[in-house]
């Protein structure tokens, strides 16, 4: 072998995976999808909002194969889609994906709702139960009463969508063996790179949740990538380990069983 061959060695592609993203609300979703392809982003859960949402996102799916859908309920759509809970049930697959569903006490102040969205969410959880499958939580103003429904269903994979709640749950989110998801906030938010100082990377996902805007940038899948070199920094670890850890923690939860 000369020393030109040696020098073509097979490429090593180096993928990401972007957990929760809002597909739907996309115009752009071509430009978008081809951008997060070329950042080698190569798995992007869609998560919807309801089952209008969810079939969309089904849609978007069919077109790229890097696209894959889970259905829920949003908390914020509880009050209207408390009958769609058995609409759930006739979907989703055995061992399939659900999200977005949990509980909302921050932007959801009329205490009204509150009711309704427990009922959706517990409904939506023996359903996840008795399907095995995984879970994408909202917990936002309601982590306390998130972590104590979670606790009374038997449920292998459950992932915090960006949480943002008290230090002291921590411990037991950690115990609990749940993984965390982070958004680009991790770049500016002391709260949320104290949490990945703290949390094992096995228990890491990244995430866009796009289109949410940080810091007034639109969020997109292909910002997974600096949200890996941001964890690595955090954690004073290399970036190619913590690449791997965080893609085969996705390939674990929503690949291995597909
Ligand atoms: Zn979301």
């Amino acid at each position: 072998m000369n020393k030109k061959s040696a020098l073509t060695l097979p490429e090593v592609v180096t993928m990401y995976a972007d957990n929760h993203c809002h597909l739907h609300e996309y115009e752009d979703i071509l430009e978008v999808l081809l951008r997060a392809k070329a950042a080698n982003v190569e798995y992007i859960i869609g998560v919807s909002m309801d089952i209008p949402s969810f079939q969309k996102t089904t849609e978007i799916a069919k077109q790229y194969d890097t696209v894959i859908p889970a259905i829920g309920i949003h908390p914020w759509n509880a009050s209207k889609c408390i009958q769609d809970t058995e609409k759930v049930r006739e979907i989703i697959p055995y061992r399939g994906i659900m999200g977005e569903i949990g509980l909302d006490h921050h932007f959801i102040k009329n205490e009204d709702e509150w009711d309704p969205q427990l009922k959706v969410f517990k409904a939506l959880l023996g359903i996840a139960e008795e399907k095995e499958a995984s879970v994408i939580i909202h917990s936002k103003g309601a982590e306390n009463e998130t972590l104590n429904i979670l606790e009374s269903f038997n449920i292998k994979y459950v992932i915090l969508h960006w949480y943002q709640g008290p230090e002291n749950l921590l411990p037991r989110i950690i115990d609990n063996g749940y993984f965390m998801s982070f958004t680009p906030a991790l770049h500016y938010s002391p709260k949320l790179q104290n949490f990945v100082k703290r949390i094992d990377t096995s228990r890491i996902l990244t995430e866009s949740d796009g289109p949410v805007a940080y810091r007034k940038k639109r969020g997109e899948p292909a910002d997974v990538v600096d949200l890996v070199d941001k964890i690595a920094q955090l954690k004073s670890q290399d970036k190619v380990e913590i690449q791997r850890t965080v893609f085969n923690n996705f390939v674990e939860i929503f690949c291995a069983h597909a």
